[in-house]
C-alpha cells in the first residue's frame, strides 16, 4: 500500500511537470520539475517511472535530430514539432501533421517509411 502511494506521488510529479511545462520535456528537464514536487526523487526511480508510463502509454517519446529523447503526453494525434531557434526549445504544436510523405517523390532507391514534420521560428516568449 505505501509503496503503491509513492508510486503515484511519482507519476503525479512526472505528470505534472509536463503538464506546467507544457511542451516535451528531457529526462534533465523531468528531473528538475519531479524533484520540486516531489523531494527525494532519484534519478532511476524517475527513469523507471517514464518506462513504465510509455508502456502504458501515459507518455510518448519524440526523436528529433540533434536533440536528447524528449517525453510528452499522447494525443492521440500526429502532430507536428517546433523548435525555438532563439531558446532551442521543443514545442508540440497543435492539430494533425499536414500529409507531407505522399506529396514528395523520393528517389527510388530510397525506402521511406516514416516523416516527422518540424517547424522553427520563434517561441511566444522569444517573439515578445
Ligand atoms: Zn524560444
Amino acid at each position: 500500500m505505501t509503496h503503491r502511494v509513492r508510486h503515484t506521488k511519482q507519476r503525479a510529479a512526472i505528470l505534472d511537470t509536463l503538464e506546467a511545462m507544457n511542451r516535451p520535456l528531457s529526462l534533465d528537464e523531468i528531473q528538475v520539475g519531479a524533484r520540486e514536487r516531489c523531494p527525494g526523487i532519484g534519478e532511476r526511480t524517475i527513469f523507471r517511472n517514464l518506462k513504465e508510463m510509455m508502456d502504458e502509454y501515459l507518455l510518448v517519446r519524440v526523436f528529433l535530430p540533434g536533440k536528447p529523447t524528449l517525453y510528452e503526453l499522447p494525443t492521440g494525434e500526429h502532430r507536428p514539432h517546433f523548435i525555438c531557434r532563439n531558446c532551442d526549445q521543443v514545442f508540440q504544436l497543435p492539430g494533425e501533421t499536414p500529409e507531407v510523405m505522399s506529396r514528395y517523390k523520393a528517389p527510388p532507391e530510397f525506402e521511406i517509411d516514416g516523416e516527422d514534420v518540424v517547424f522553427f521560428g520563434r517561441c511566444p516568449a522569444c517573439k515578445k
